[in-house]
């Protein structure tokens, strides 16, 4: 895997600093707290997209200095978020270490090409966050603009999506969304972002493990001196001393097992599981043939496919069961959701004939 990183590949690569940069001292306070912690980039946005115009928008050209002074002077690498090719240009002239694009950029092709315009044959680390809305492919496609004018060091920003109403996150971790960045694109590190998806302190721990549980490559913190007088994003910046704490907690697993007496066994385990795979496909096999079955008596008898009162004894039994079996009902349940999804399918093509039904 190619080094995306200024200062040579650690993991977990750490990010950490203000959401953004207010004033020089405080850039400088938060920079030298976190020297110590070894932190691999010094984070501080200048150019903020805000929701709502009237909030802090950044202090802008004026913070590249500052952030200068920190690579400079207290001798940590420094990244800060470019929304258009001007940021670029000035963030280059100014010896930015690295950039990264915010979920609000990712989400908009022109805006995405026209900075990868501007990044044309440069070498410069380029994280990509998440697009704001759960779209994988507007993600991998921004990714491959920034592959596509040669940019090399590249990685991703998992910071949760957006959506509606009263939740537990500020945005949606959906973690099957980053594993399947990993499985596409396995060369590009991966970083979680959890002060954007959690929106609140309490809950930064627990998204930062699961990252690393997850074997992602890092995280992005938004650490500040005093966060409850922050000019944005304030729930969610950690303290320098929580920040600190935060670090000796999190726990690295190994993506590998080194041992290889334990790996012996593992590898024992996963053939019994795949085996196990196969009869779980043979029994749905068995079971689709069944349903193809039903579908020839409903077909004889006129009657429609789908019974809403059969399902919800399947639904009721499948609860039943798995509470028995010592499995989670709610999953179960979910994944019968599939299951039946699948069967109406082929019902319809037993009663309609193949191609009828797939037009539906
Ligand atoms: C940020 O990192 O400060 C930021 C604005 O993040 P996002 O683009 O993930 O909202
Ligand atoms: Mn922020």
């Amino acid at each position: 895997m190619h080094n995306p990183f200024p200062d040579g590949t650690t993991k977990p690569f750490i990010i950490a600093g203000p959401c953004a940069a207010e004033s020089e001292e405080q850039v400088l306070n938060i920079a030298k707290a976190l020297k110590p912690l070894n932190v691999n980039l010094f984070r501080a946005g200048l150019w903020k997209p805000r929701t709502r115009p009237d909030s802090f928008e950044g202090v802008g050209d004026v913070g590249l200095k500052w952030l200068k002074r920190v690579r400079d002077e207290i001798k940590i690498p420094v990244t800060t978020e470019v929304a258009r090719a001007s940021h670029v240009e000035v963030a280059l002239k100014h010896e930015i270490d690295a950039l990264w694009i915010g979920a609000r950029t990712t989400v908009n092709p022109f805006a995405v090409q026209e900075l990868a315009e501007a990044l044309r044959g440069v070498d410069v680390p380029v994280y990509v966050k998440n697009p704001v809305n759960p779209e994988l492919e507007l993600w991998i496609g921004a990714v491959e603009r920034f592959t596509k004018v040669g940019v090399k060091r590249l990685g991703g920003i998992h910071r949760g999506f957006s959506s509606y109403g009263e939740k537990k996150y500020r945005n949606k971790p959906t973690w099957e969304i980053p594993i399947e960045f990993r499985r596409r694109l396995p060369n590009i590190p991966l970083l979680t972002d959890p002060s954007h998806i959690c929106g609140r302190r309490d809950l930064i721990y627990g998204v930062s493990q699961k990252a690393l549980d997850l074997g992602f490559d890092g995280l992005m913190i938004e650490t500040h001196d005093n966060p409850d007088e922050a000019l944005s994003d304030k729930k969610q910046q950690l303290t320098l001393e929580a920040f600190a704490q935060l670090l000796c907690k999190l726990a690295v697993r190994q993506t590998e097992i080194a041992d290889p007496i334990s790996k012996q066994s593992l590898e024992k385990l996963r053939a019994v599981i795949d085996g196990i795979d196969e009869k779980l496909l043979d029994v749905l096999a068995e079971r689709m043939n069944e349903v193809d079955k039903i579908g020839e008596v409903k077909k004889e008898n006129g009657v429609a496919i789908y019974q809403p009162e059969r399902w919800n004894d399947v639904r009721e039994n499948v609860k039943q069961w798995a509470a028995e079996k010592g499995l989670s009902p709610d999953l179960m349940v979910k994944l019968y959701e599939f299951i039946h999804k699948e069967s109406i399918r082929r019902q319809s093509n037993v009663i309609h004939g193949k191609e009828q039904a797939s037009e539906k």
